[in-house]
């Protein structure tokens, strides 16, 4: 699925190959070293944010975040440090670069119908980097695609023209494919995954039938994500046999409106708030209990700064459905912005209590203890989040400016620094690590950690 593989991409142009090997696997001569992938990620990243736009949401990041969390905690040892984006672009597309960095579509979010559909794609773009499928592609040739790529990618006066390579890829409308056999096999160990960590496999079935029925309506030409992952006969019976064949198990309850929530946000995020507000209007005024279309009026009129009204609606929402995803969360944030701090911190505990690892729930609590000024509970709320969300550099920037407002520099520009180098800043993150040294002392404990990480850094290839 994947892959529109900028890189792959950027490569099949490069070299003007268009074919793909479907043969058995032979392991590659100039067997590629992890490190060399864990690079090639990196750089990719930067390219990347140069070249799409994200959704910088925390709650949609945390929520696909928490997904491939959940999916990589059933798969053993993690060779990568594992990222996941969400592009905010309406293409229907997902894609997974060699390194553990995944990209994921706002058009391929709006059209997923539950959380088991997302997770069946996530999965199988996990595998995709997990079990090294582009450096398997290359073939025994060193002039294979991912040596070519890493050329392309490696320090020197090829900097620019890795830029423009990448560039070209991610606006190209061509896209790049895994072999048959390479789908296959993502498939297959996506949904034995899937269906371990607790989603319903069956919601990889659906999203292929979707996708097929989709693609005969559209007019606009073949989204990007089938044209990598065409829906093939082959691909449907390989994947209901899969499904027969696992074990029965309850799955985990479906929240399917948790997706429907997400969804609701990414129309905000595109300032479709009076559309929202409309549709709900209308489906309160056939079925006034309608607790979803409650809780959506009121997630709309708060981002209006309707805060009265939003208020009204949320606590309507909650008092037909408290179980409603995210509606502790929703009236923990509007409490804290009304100043009715302990209201907020019931609220929020609620929302904790109901999902203890969710870090954005934390970082909205931290937020609200800055309102108070209780920097100490802050910076402790923002403290969990980093726990949770290990690589969610906002929640590392808000420590860090928490610790600076407690006048702690030492650590507030070491915490700033970590989130510098989680979006891939390095020279920043270590000027920030150089801070915090002073700050903290030469010969403190701290600062001789912050060193070995300083040397760390700096010793690993751009
Ligand atoms: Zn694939």
């Amino acid at each position: 699925m994947f892959y529109r593989r900028a890189h792959l991409l950027a490569i099949a142009l490069i070299v003007g190959c268009t074919y793909i090997p479907s043969g058995k696997f032979t392991p590659p001569a100039h067997a590629i070293q992890e490190d060399d992938e864990s690079r090639i990620s990196r750089q990719f990243r930067r390219e990347a944010k140069k070249q799409l736009s994200f959704v910088t949401n925390p709650e949609v990041e945390g929520f696909v975040d928490q997904i491939g969390r959940r999916l990589l905690s059933v798969m053993g040892p993690q060779t990568f440090e594992y990222r996941f984006f969400v592009v905010s672009d309406s293409a229907l597309n997902a894609f997974s670069v060699p390194g553990g960095s995944i990209y994921i579509y706002t058009g391929l979010l709006d059209r997923v119908k539950s959380t088991s559909e997302l997770a069946g794609v996530m999965g199988h773009e996990i595998i995709h980097a997990k079990d090294h499928h582009m450096a398997r592609m290359s073939g025994p040739d060193p002039l294979s695609l991912l040596g070519l790529l890493g050329m392309v990618l490696a320090r020197g006066g090829a900097g620019a023209q890795a830029a423009g390579a990448i560039g070209q890829a991610l606006s190209a409308t061509r896209q790049f494919a895994f072999s048959r056999q390479l789908e296959l096999e993502a498939d297959t160990l996506g949904l034995k995954y899937m269906a371990q960590a607790g989603y319903d496999p069956k919601g990889m079935l659906s999203f292929m039938k979707t996708m097929d029925q989709q693609n005969a309506l559209l007019a606009s030409g073949i989204p990007p994500y089938l044209l990598t992952h065409p829906v093939t006969k082959e691909r449907m019976a390989n994947i209901e046999r899969i499904i027969s064949s696992l074990p029965e198990r309850a799955p985990m309850r479906e929240t399917p409106d948790a997706v429907r929530r997400l969804q609701t946000l990414l129309r905000l995020d595109r300032h479709e708030e009076e559309a929202i507000i409309a549709e709900s209007e209308r489906a309160l005024s056939e079925q006034p209990d309608n607790a979803e279309a409650r809780h959506y009026l009121a997630i709309a009129q708060f981002a209006q700064g309707k805060v009265p009204l939003a208020r009204q609606n949320f606590e309507k929402a909650r008092g037909l459905d408290p179980r409603r995803p995210g509606i502790d969360r929703d009236l923990g944030r509007l409490y804290g912005q009304a100043g009715e701090f302990p209201l907020a911190r019931e609220a929020f505990d609620r929302a904790i209590r109901a999902d203890s690892r969710d870090a954005v729930s934390y970082l909205y609590l931290g937020e609200m203890y800055e309102r108070e000024n209780n920097m100490r509970e802050a910076a402790n709320a923002y403290l969990n989040a980093t726990n949770l969300a290990p690589y969610s550099a906002l929640a590392f920037n808000r420590l860090g400016v928490a610790y600076g407002r407690m006048n702690r520099p030492g650590e507030g520009y070491y915490y700033i620094g970590r989130s510098m180098l989680l979006q891939d800043e390095d020279e920043r993150a270590v000027a920030d690590y150089e801070r915090a040294i002073k700050a903290l002392g030469e010969a403190s404990p701290r600062a001789q950690m912050i060193k070995e990480e300083i040397a760390t850094i700096k010793s690993r290839r751009r």
